[in-house]
């Protein structure tokens, strides 16, 4: 195979980033913009020695799941890289991709037979608490706001977003024509990436989906939203006139949806105003320092019963309905009483450590971000809960050194949760967890591959898989989230 190849194919699967899968001659073929069930023709566009990127040239045949997506930016925008195909088929192919992997990495069989249907979301739009949207200039000096397209930073000026909380709409329209006057009275308040000068690099949201405060962040790259010219009197102009348009922006939302759907309708609050200074040349968005320019630091959300005070930098995760589904469904393979030692592993902002504590007698919480772990010791004390302490580190050095030192009191656990980014749990701590030999483990994947790899390593240590569950957490998107429960006969 070489490029320029012309090919047919029949699109199979779907890869991490969303686009179509299919086989020539056993060797895997990316194809972007396909579906599976396409019959597509495609030309090779790069050959790697085991697989190859094709390019669309013809669809001969769609796939019976394709549909028109919502949104006319989808097939650009990097954000919802599969809205071309049905919501039920996605459910479907994440279901598969999770029963796939455990079957064919993990070397389970039968894995249909326990696993539950998949948790679909009702409403699979505006299920985002959280939005970045980077900000730059065209080529004619018009101030763009939205999404980067696929793979680039070039930026898709967006209008809507319907994965995002309908607020962000009206935000970005309002945040536009600000961004837009000051870019004209200055010439330099607009980000440029390339040159690394400029201010306005990105403007983060968050909405809490139960108590309607709305967070916005501006991320700049300097001290402050200098507008040209550092003088105070300036500076608080271009900052009062930002806190202005917001309270524009969120009286029009909440007008228009109290019109538009007065059943359900949440009241958007304007709740905290920050920039986040970020100088660096970086791909990261975020800087490490937070200036709060109108009223609080963090905005407060609830999931289920658990009060959680957010701030910008804090990790939370962001379909807050489908979280509740997920955490529900931990907790329930925990299979708590009140008695358990628990420990949870990864565990953020203390989210998942939170809802296991208020049905154990004790929970253990271990994470690497130590800001994380300051939010989750907060987090404890605003819920008033006792039972939970946490230890900020590398979850396969704290655990083992806990585990080998003096105190007894958490070494042999009755449940472990664990729930690790998508590289997976590091060895050394299967190891341990193997040798604290908990009753129950309850693993919570957002990726399924790294989920397999350590499943066939957990069974050889005696554990055996008793259920599954997948819960859909990112509507649109190729990722797929699972839990599941683990046990050991003592
Ligand atoms: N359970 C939390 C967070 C899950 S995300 C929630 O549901 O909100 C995974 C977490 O693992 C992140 O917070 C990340 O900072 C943390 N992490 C990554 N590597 C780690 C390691 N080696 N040890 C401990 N925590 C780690």
């Amino acid at each position: 195979m070489k490029k320029n190849d012309i090919y047919q194919i029949t699109i199979e699967d779907i890869g991490n980033d969303g686009e179509g899968i299919g086989r020539i001659d056993g060797m895997a073929v990316f194809v972007k913009d396909t579906v599976m069930g396409d019959v597509a023709k495609i030309k090779i566009v790069k050959a790697k020695k085991n697989y190859a990127y094709g390019r669309l040239e013809e669809l001969i045949k769609p796939s019976p799941f394709r549909v028109e997506p919502i949104c006319e930016n989808a097939r650009r925008c990097g954000g919802c890289a599969i809205m071309h195909m049905s919501y039920e088929k996605q459910l479907d192919y994440k279901w598969n991709k999770v029963k796939n992997c455990l079957e064919r990495i993990g070397g389970l069989t039968d894995v249909a037979s326990i696993m539950e249907p998949v948790y679909g979301m009702d409403k699979p739009y505006n299920y985002r608490n959280k939005m970045q949207f980077p900000v730059g200039l065209d080529k004619d000096g018009k101030v763009q706001i939205g999404f980067y397209a696929g793979r680039t930073h070039s930026i898709i000026d967006l209008e809507c977003c319907h994965i995002g909380h309908p607020v962000n709409d009206y935000l970005v329209k309002h945040l536009r024509g600000w961004l837009q006057k000051w870019q004209d009275k200055t010439g330099k308040f607009i980000y440029d990436e390339e040159k690394h000068q400029g201010f306005v690099r990105h403007i983060l949201t968050r909405v809490g989906f139960v108590t309607g405060e709305l967070m916005v962040c501006v991320v700049v790259n300097g001290d402050s939203l200098e507008a040209g010219r550092k003088v105070a009197s300036e500076i608080a102009v271009v900052e009062n006139e930002l806190k202005a348009i917001i309270e524009q922006a969120v009286k029009e939302y909440n007008l228009n949806q109290a019109y538009a759907t007065k059943d359900y309708f949440l009241e958007i609050k304007f709740t905290s105003l920050s920039i986040n200074i970020n100088k660096d040349k970086t791909n990261r968005i975020l800087g490490d320092k937070c200036v709060t320019l109108y009223g609080q630091d963090y905005i407060s959300d609830y999931i289920g019963a658990i009060k959680f005070n957010i701030s910008p930098l804090s990790f939370y995760q962001v379909n807050p309905v489908q979280t509740k589904v997920l955490y529900d469904k931990a907790v329930e393979y925990a299979g708590l009483t009140g008695q358990e030692i628990v420990w949870d592993m990864y565990c953020g902002i203390g989210t998942i450590s939170l809802c296991l504590a208020k049905k154990a007698k004790k929970v253990y919480g271990v994470e690497i971000v130590s800001q994380a772990i300051e939010d989750a010791k907060e987090n404890a004390k605003i819920n008033e809960i006792d039972n939970t302490e946490f230890f900020c580190g590398k979850a396969e050095e704290v655990v083992p050194g806990f585990y080998r030192g003096a105190d007894n009191s958490g070494k042999h656990p009755d449940v472990i949760v664990v729930d690790p980014p998508r590289k997976g749990c590091d060895s050394v701590l299967l190891d341990t967890i193997d040798e604290m030999a908990p009753k129950r483990l309850v693993y919570v994947s957002c990726d399924p591959a790294t989920l397999a790899r350590d499943v066939k390593i957990l069974v050889e240590k005696g554990f055996e898989v008793g259920k599954v569950a997948v819960v859909d957490q990112f509507g649109h998107s190729g990722h797929v989230e699972s839990v599941l429960l683990l046990s050991r006969e003592e």
